[in-house]
């Protein structure tokens, strides 16, 4: 049997209704914060993710999906029988020109994450001549990560993302509070209250480099006493040692200096203005000075939400500033500030309510004896039409065999469609909580149905 592949799983009802409830609640909030859609391809250049994501990070240096696509001319996947070579296609790739690109072999990559894909799009359609942009975006990412409850190898993340000339306001740290507060409003709106926001400042260019060296220093002497891992970080990216999970690694880490008594003074001004508005605002936040987050593009603002429900991976949603990633992959100056929630741990956590968002059908109709079938069909179109929720039998089904189909599926009422309520254009309601049951003219169905809720 095939199954599906390790780290992924297939998203069955009545999961999705959840899944669905979240994806509304989240684009009302959107809406209301002037954030609007961004779909950008799920695979992209590899270096995309190399520039911009850092080389030194797990997620570059090992979890990602990354192929070389062939050219037209390199290898032959229809050696393995599979897939078939039909006609059509093998037509298409004799004709010229038509496909010129494909004639290069080219590293790509499943996305591990939306923001380089999005400033990448955002430098490709030159969006800076729109103002500050507010887009927000949903889909699956894709991480070779070693899989547990929580953690998949295809996941889903809900992507916010602030991104526009200095000269719009993207710098400014009202846009960081907002972002912030959009964020509080959305879990809050979704019932998840045990959130907790871990907030901290990584500084930008100027003090990297001072806050750098001085990690470099304080790593050499105890290098050696770490894991491989940290052992090359400490001489190619000291800051990514705190990413570090190895338990015996931890003690060293917790007395490496940090960040924040590297802030240069308009840094240490912007984080302070943040917070002023946070609190201000009433969101509250917990500094966390050794939250450096996992990407290397990040600059000042840096912030993770976490959920006491959720265990060992307790991070709901991760974020922040990413400055001057639009200038390393070859854009203008284009400061931005974004968050990524991860949909598969909000679903968790919000399991407990799944029983609310279930839709049920309003009613179940059950065609009965040959020839009924084209009577169901039409009054099933006509209620439907009516936003009513109706679940359609088959007339070879006895009603027995109706009354238990109607009850599977979860109906309230079952419409009895027979060749004699057919003639006389009136049918039998039942209701299958109570069991009382009624006949109805056709003329009065919906508002009955309706009622009966
Ligand atoms: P990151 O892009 O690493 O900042 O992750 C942002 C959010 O995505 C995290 O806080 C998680 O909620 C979620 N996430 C990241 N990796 C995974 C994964 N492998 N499986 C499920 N969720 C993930």
């Amino acid at each position: 049997m095939i199954k599906a592949v390790r780290g992924t799983r297939d998203l069955l009802p009545p999961d999705t209704a959840l899944w669905n409830f979240v994806e509304a609640a989240v684009r009302d909030v959107f809406r209301a914060y002037n954030f609007h859609e961004i779909r950008t391809p799920i695979f992209e250049e590899t270096q995309l993710f190399a520039r911009s994501v850092g080389e030194e990070t797990d997620i570059v240096a090992k979890e990602m999906y990354t192929w070389e696509d062939r050219g037209r001319g390199a290898g032959s996947l229809s050696s393995s029988g599979w897939p078939p070579r039909s006609k059509s296609v093998s037509g298409a790739d004799s004709r010229s020109g038509s496909f010129a690109e494909s004639d290069r072999g080219q590293s790509l990559t499943l996305r591990p994450e939306n923001t380089a894909g999005i400033v990448r799009a955002y430098i490709e359609h030159k969006m800076w001549d729109r103002g500050l942009n507010k887009f927000y975006a949903i889909g699956p990412m894709f991480r070779r990560e070693r899989p547990q409850k929580g953690r998949y190898r295809q996941f889903y993340q809900i992507d916010a993302e602030v991104i526009g000339p200095p000269s719009a306001g993207s710098e400014s740290p009202a846009r960081d509070a907002e972002v912030l507060e959009l964020v509080a409003t959305l879990l809050d709106r979704l019932g998840i209250r045990d959130w907790t926001l871990q907030l901290n400042s990584v500084g930008c260019s100027n003090d990297r480099a001072a806050y750098n060296d001085a990690l470099r220093k304080a790593l050499e002497p105890v290098a050696t006493k770490m894991c491989t891992d940290c052992q090359r970080r400490a001489v190619t990216n000291p800051l990514r040692v705190f990413d570090c999970k190895v338990p015996e690694d931890q003690p060293i880490i917790e007395k490496l200096p940090r960040i924040s008594q590297y802030l240069d003074e308009s840094c240490r001004k912007h984080f302070e203005q943040v917070k002023d508005i946070l609190k201000s605002i009433g969101v509250e936040f917990h500094e966390n000075d050794r939250l450096v987050r996992g990407l290397d593009y990040y600059t000042r603002t840096a912030f993770e939400f976490t959920h006491g429900a959720l265990g060992a991976q307790n991070a709901i949603l991760g974020g922040g500033r990413y400055d001057g990633l639009s200038e390393s992959l070859g854009g203008p100056s284009a400061p931005g500030i974004g968050f990524a929630i991860g949909e598969d741990r909000l679903v968790l956590a919000l399991k407990e309510s799944a029983e609310a968002v279930q839709h049920k059908p309003d009613v179940y109709i059950a065609p009965l004896g040959p020839g009924t079938d084209r009577a169901a069909a039409r009054l099933a179109r006509e209620l439907r039409h009516h936003d009513l929720v109706v679940e359609l039998g088959d007339e070879t089904f006895r009603l027995k065999k109706s009354f238990e189909a109607a009850t599977r599926a979860g109906a309230r009422l079952i419409l009895i469609v027979g060749e004699n309520e057919v003639q006389a254009d009136t049918f039998a309601l039942k209701n299958l909580a109570t069991g009382e049951q009624v006949s109805v003219p056709h003329a009065e169905l919906v508002l009955r149905i309706q009622s009966a809720g």
